[in-house]
């Protein structure tokens, strides 16, 4: 890879990940979690890489239904949790520690140490490249999950809408800020093509992203549309990519991820 990152001595190199890829938006419903575990199981299955997915959205954790996981992780002699495959993928989701249906109301501290624990307390064995769903914002927990892990970049999930757009500036920047290199913008939700009479509505606008994406200098990674089987493989727990893999939004996922 062409970039180098400057790292601070407290971010840790995880043994045997080669790289380790931050998906972030600046605000949540934008559809980071869906992207990144398409991406991921799209980067196992169509790029035939060892790939990690670690779900650190502490307060909305998708893995576990959007993977189908439903059992807590083994531990490993030496107490680190032991990360659960499924679709080529190794998953550990903060949503592994705590009960389904628990209100996951945690204070600051309590969050962080859980998103430590994460970071550290995992035991990955050798992976190509670990996919973090980072939590959403520009907040403490962000900065913990950035000063924890060496992170080799970060990819930006927005939706055309100028909205999202300008929380999606704002999470570059934090990024900039403490050193981690910007992959570059996928835009989510980029268009909605009408199965009736195949045309396509940019119900959040045309091209926000991508355009965004050129005016800061930044990789248009991929556009992925708006589309029922998108929604319904998250909640069935089988990932659209896996579900439907040689359809064109599955393509676009396998596009987007050659392209990461
Ligand atoms: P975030 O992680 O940004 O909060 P999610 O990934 O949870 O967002 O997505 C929010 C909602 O939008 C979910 O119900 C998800 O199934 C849906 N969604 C996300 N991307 C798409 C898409 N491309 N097509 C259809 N539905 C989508």
């Amino acid at each position: 890879r062409s970039y180098s990152g400057t790292f601070k001595k407290s971010q840790l190199r995880l043994e045997g990940v080669k790289d380790v890829i931050a998906v972030a938006s600046g605000k949540g419903g934008v559809g980071k979690s869906t992207t990144a575990v398409n991406l991921a199981v799209a980067l196992a299955i169509k790029c035939q890489l060892k790939v990690g997915l670690l779900d650190a959205d502490v307060y909305g954790p998708s893995v576990p239904m959007m993977m189908k996981i439903d059992r807590k992780p083994d531990i490993t002699e030496d107490k680190k949790m032991i990360p659960i495959e499924n679709y080529g993928v190794k998953c550990m989701s903060i949503g592994f520690l705590v009960e389904k249906d628990a209100p996951i109301v945690w204070r600051g501290p309590m969050v962080m140490s859980a998103l430590v624990k994460m970071t550290r307390g995992v035991d990955w064995g050798n992976l190509d490249i670990l996919v973090v769903d980072m939590p959403p914002g520009t907040g403490d927990a962000q900065l913990t999950m950035t000063q924890n892990l060496q992170l080799s970049g970060a990819l930006i999930v927005s939706t055309p809408q100028d909205i999202a757009l300008l929380d999606a500036r704002r999470g570059v920047n934090m990024f900039s800020k403490v050193g981690v290199p910007i992959l570059g913008f996928v835009e989510n939700m980029s268009f909605f093509k009408c199965p009736h009479c195949g045309e396509p509505s940019f119900i959040f606008g045309k091209e926000g992203a991508r355009n965004a994406a050129a005016s800061m200098g930044h990789n248009f990674l991929g556009e992925i549309p708006l589309e029922v089987d998108v929604r319904k493989g998250s909640d069935e727990g089988i990932p659209v990519v896996i579900s439907a893999p040689d359809s064109v939004i599955s393509k676009a996922y396998g596009d987007t991820a050659q392209n990461v």
